[in-house]
């Protein structure tokens, strides 16, 4: 869609541009004006004139040494330089002219009038309403948009055949039916309106950062070939308290005019906050809160102006915010599955040159848990490489790559490890990859590497989900922290002594641990009670407990028995296997990187 960008520059811009063009016509016309009427003579016609009573007024200067004067009918202003001449006022007296020090108005008084006083306000006014004019076929005007201060500066996309269309949004299939009913609404309003039915006055769009909120939001106004107005929650807020409210105001009425039309609001969560009593809160947040509030309210139903909003924090807004009639409809926008990674994969490599053996099933199952805008950036930093390394196209292993850069950060190719250091990350992954792989419910391993990255990683196991995974079950997450300690088990066997490369796998171990006791009720004594609420759900789902003190002190020690219990059985196994743990260290040691085939097969020999 095009963007139309409305004129930046504020009212008072111009009146500066007029302020400075008048004081130059005044300082640099007028004199000439003036001078233009003015004939130089010389002396003697001028006494000639004095002798034949022509003379009508006559001013003499003497500090600028000169005489003005005029003829008898004042119509002709002449000057001349004064002459010592003792006789002068006796002959201006016999003469019978009119003389004085200051006697000529050089400009006629009429025009320099008009020239000084009526001009510049005939300019202002005319600029005042020509402005004001514009602005109100702009946006409606409104005093407080004098000198551009709550404007809602909403960025307008106008109708237009190049604009976002749902098959530019890959995979949310869900989202896009869900969304549908809007475009049909907007095609054809009629069609509800004879039934009864009115459209919700607002939908959210709810989901993890980066999954095409906004790309959904622009092509339902796409689709639906209406205008769409686009703001972020954060830029309501401002400096001035009321200013925020002045641009809710505003953007409602541009979108009035323009209706049919989608209104989108980036960020909603930044006004939309829950409002809580609190002495010193945040006045303009809510100030403006109340005006979106009550804009909503505003608007009759099926008046065409649809608001669709995105947040990942739906959690936070203002119930007010949420209650039929305003947001009453959620639509969520997840993070995408294997197909819908595949099919994101495709639409951003649509714009870049491929190699032939490009695998995108292969790349979806290893970008797991990849959000849309990641999967851009992989597309993207692939294509990059590619033209790093001097190729016309990208091949199967730049994604591949790319998948890593983007995940794990770049691969640091200075940082130097001991060759002890060495020996014990590579212990340390393996031992990760063959707990992982003796476990028959874990999923396989893609690519083992002891290549350290800029993310601070040392080393790295990538696994693969085979096929989608909804449920889990309680051995597979069990054996999921099983694998997460086989790094740190294999040190123990190995080097009899522990590192701190493992304080992520502790991490993570630990907070799967802690979810299936407190929110799967996945432990022997308390059944099916929650223990916690996540917050943030969308943005890593933080939990917070919710028990007694008695209760988490058991959680914690359930939470350090089932880890510990894993730490045994990931310790057994590598025992079990250390021929194995010892030929794949060693191969990886030597290696650095090592895919999943070579990992099998050595393992398999
Ligand atoms: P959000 O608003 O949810 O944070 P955006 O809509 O701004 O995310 O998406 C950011 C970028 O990610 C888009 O410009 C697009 O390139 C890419 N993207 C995200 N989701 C998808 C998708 N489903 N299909 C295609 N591209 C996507």
């Amino acid at each position: 869609m095009q963007e139309v960008k409305k004129p930046k520059k504020p009212l008072i811009f111009y009146y500066v541009v007029v302020m400075m063009i008048l004081m130059l016509f005044n300082f640099l016309a007028m004199p000439w004006i003036a001078r233009r009427q003015i004939q130089e003579v010389d002396y003697g016609t001028f006494l000639d004139m004095a002798e034949n009573k022509e003379l009508g007024q006559v001013e003499v200067q003497q500090q600028e040494n000169m005489i003005l004067f005029t003829n008898k009918d004042n119509t002709v202003i002449y000057r001349t330089g004064m002459m010592p001449d003792g006789d002068l006022t006796q002959r201006l007296w016999d003469s019978g002219a009119q003389f004085s020090g200051e006697i000529i108005q050089q400009t006629d008084p009429l025009l320099s009038f008009l020239l000084s006083w009526v001009l510049p306000i005939v300019i202002f006014v005319a600029i005042g309403q020509y402005m004001s004019r514009k602005i109100m076929k702009n946006a409606g005007g409104s005093n407080a948009m004098m000198f551009g201060v709550g404007k809602s500066n909403a960025k307008v996309y106008v109708k237009s055949s190049e604009g976002i269309k749902f098959a530019d949004v890959a995979g949310e299939d869900e989202a896009k039916e869900n969304l549908w009913e809007i475009v049909d609404y907007l095609h054809n309003p009629g069609k509800y309106r004879e039934i009864g039915a009115s459209m919700p006055k607002g939908i959210l769009l709810v989901g993890p950062p980066g999954t095409g909120k906004t790309m959904l939001a622009k092509a339902v106004a796409g689709e639906a070939n209406v205008p769409f107005f686009s703001m972020s929650g954060s830029e309501f807020v401002e400096m001035f308290v009321g200013m925020g409210a002045s641009k809710v105001r505003d953007l409602f009425r541009q979108a009035k005019e323009k209706a049919p039309c989608i209104v989108f609001i980036d960020e909603i969560d930044a006004i939309g906050q829950k409002r809580d009593g609190r002495i010193g809160g945040n006045d303009e947040r809510e100030q403006t809160l109340n005006q979106l509030l009550t804009e909503m309210d505003g608007f009759e139903e099926n008046t065409g102006v649809i608001i669709l909003a995105a947040t990942n924090r739906p959690e936070t807004l203002d119930p007010a915010l949420t209650r039929p009639g305003r947001f009453d409809r959620r639509v969520p926008v997840e993070l995408p599955d294997l197909k819908g990674r595949e099919e994101i994969l495709k639409v951003h490599a649509r714009k870049i040159k491929l190699g032939e053996n490009v695998d995108f099933e292969k790349i979806a199952r290893m970008a797991s848990g990849a959000s849309g805008a990641e999967l851009a950036n992989i597309t993207n930093e692939a294509a990059l490489r590619a033209v790093r390394d001097g190729r016309a196209y990208v091949s199967q292993s730049d994604l591949e790559e790319s998948i890593e850069v983007v995940i794990a950060g770049y691969q640091k190719k200075n940082a130097i490890l001991t060759d002890q250091e060495k020996k014990i990350v590579a212990y340390h992954e393996v031992g990760h990859a063959l707990v992982a792989a003796k476990q028959t419910n874990s999923a396989p391993v893609q690519k083992i590497t002891i290549v350290p990255s800029t993310s601070g990683a040392l080393g790295y196991t990538m696994q693969v989900e085979e096929g989608n995974h909804y449920l889990m079950s309680k051995e597979e997450l069990e054996n999921k922290i099983a694998t997460l300690t086989g790094g740190r088990a294999a040190e123990e066997l190995v080097f009899q002594s522990v590192s701190t490369g493992a304080s992520n796998d502790i991490e993570q171990a630990t907070k799967l641990a802690r979810a299936m006791i407190t929110q799967y009720g996945m432990s022997k004594d308390f059944d099916m009670v929650a223990f916690a609420t996540v917050t943030n759900q969308y943005l890593g789902g933080d939990a917070s407990l919710t028990c007694s003190a008695q209760t988490q002190a058991e959680v914690d020690r359930q939470v350090v028995e089932l880890v510990k219990g894993q730490h045994e059985k990931a310790a057994q196994i590598l025992k079990d296997n250390r021929e194995k743990l010892d030929e794949l260290a060693e191969y990886l040691y030597e290696k650095e990187t090592i895919t999943g085939e070579e990992f099998m097969e050595i393992l398999n020999r």
